[in-house]
């Protein structure tokens, strides 16, 4: 059995995939592939309707909130945001901890004034800024909860009155959260929701048709929410798959099971990491993330070593990203304890190889 620590795109459990692959051929006994039915047929309006029911459902998504599948990635949000909530020559705020969130600024500041109220670049983004202001003229207030490359989350929504904007695409459906604290959410699915090619968006309503801006059609949410998601083509299979994936997290309880299994893998993971002298994180350990664990070792040596060690053992996808190093293990939802204590045992073999 494969272990796979990798970051993305797309870990989901096996029986998802499974399923996934029995509708390519027959979904539904149809005898068509759900590739090849009509996003306008009722057969596809029940998946859509039904990932949208779960997606409330699980997060517990308050009236006032459409929820939306659309395309081109968080990236593309990081452009849509601003487009759709910033007036001409209005100001936003950001936090900037990591290359997602840069790269989330540096498209706003192609529409408006970006204040960036706080960094943690000064340390290669191995923590989360605390303690900054947030200007109370700026529009928005925008973070993203985890930072996927450097392995550290923001666990509780930022104090600000301002509309908050989070980019949750690695820890969404990870764990518990409030959306009435924020104003939009988004998130790229392909970390714990579904394949790559759709992208969640939770937008409430009322920070809508604000801006004043003449939006191109792709870009306004107005638009999507007026056509329930189905402005032009769906991703059908990525929806589709997601919600096979959200039907799976449903049945094992929902979000706060997912989160409890999350807390136990990623404290076994770290643990192992504080306790081996071998290996060492990256991270703050207040800010440590429970989706990527980031740790590295003395020598390139030694993480080469450590390395085919794992790659003996099935450990798949556990090189850490080239910006920080040494290694990443993304332990998403999908992920069981049994390969994150896979994990544990190599590091543990590696140590005693070692004396
Ligand atoms: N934001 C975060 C936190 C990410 O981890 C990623 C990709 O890994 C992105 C944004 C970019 O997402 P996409 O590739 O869907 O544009």
């Amino acid at each position: 059995m494969k272990h796979n620590f990798g970051a993305g795109p797309c870990i989901l459990p096996k029986e998802v995939f499974q399923q996934a692959s029995e509708a390519v051929i027959d979904f539904n006994n149809t005898g068509l592939s759900i590739l090849e039915i009509s996003h306008r047929s009722k057969e596809f309006e029940a998946v859509i309707d039904e990932a949208t029911q779960l997606v409330r459902e699980l997060l517990a998504v308050p009236q006032g909130y459409s929820i939306l599948f659309l395309q081109g990635g968080a990236s593309l949000q990081f452009a849509m945001a601003p487009l759709n909530l910033l007036p001409e020559g209005g100001k936003a705020a950001y936090l900037d901890t990591g290359v997602w969130a840069t790269k989330a600024l540096k498209e706003a500041k192609k529409f408006g004034t970006v204040d960036v109220v706080a960094s943690s670049i000064d340390k290669n983004y191995s923590y989360i800024p605390k303690g900054y202001s947030i200007p109370s003229d700026a529009v928005y207030f925008h973070y993203t909860s985890n930072n996927t490359i450097y392995g550290t989350e923001v666990f509780e929504k930022p104090a600000t009155e301002l509309p908050v904007v989070v980019d949750m695409s690695s820890d969404i459906f990870s764990r518990e959260i409030n959306v009435a604290d924020y104003d939009l959410i988004y998130a790229g699915a392909q970390k714990n929701m579904g394949p790559a090619g759709v992208t969640l968006v939770i937008v409430k309503d009322d920070i809508l048709g604000k801006s004043g801006r003449v939006l191109p059609s792709m870009l306004d949410y107005k638009l999507h929410i007026d056509g329930g998601s189905m402005y032009n083509t769906p991703p059908v299979y990525s929806i589709f798959v997601s919600m096979l994936n959200l039907r799976w997290l449903k049945a094992k309880g929902g979000v706060p099971v997912l989160e409890q299994e999350n807390i136990i893998k990623a404290r076994a993971l770290y643990d192992e990491i504080d306790r081996n002298p071998l290996f060492k994180g990256t991270a703050a350990v207040e800010d440590r993330s429970r989706m990527n664990v980031t740790f590295v070792m003395d020598t390139p040596e030694l993480e080469a070593e450590f390395l085919a060690l794992a790659k003996e053992r099935n450990l798949i996808g556990i090189k850490g990203h080239r910006s920080v190093g040494g290694f990443r293990a993304s332990i998403y939802n999908a992920l069981p304890l049994s390969s994150i204590n896979a994990l544990i045992d190599a590091m543990k073999e590696f140590e005693d190889t070692r004396k």
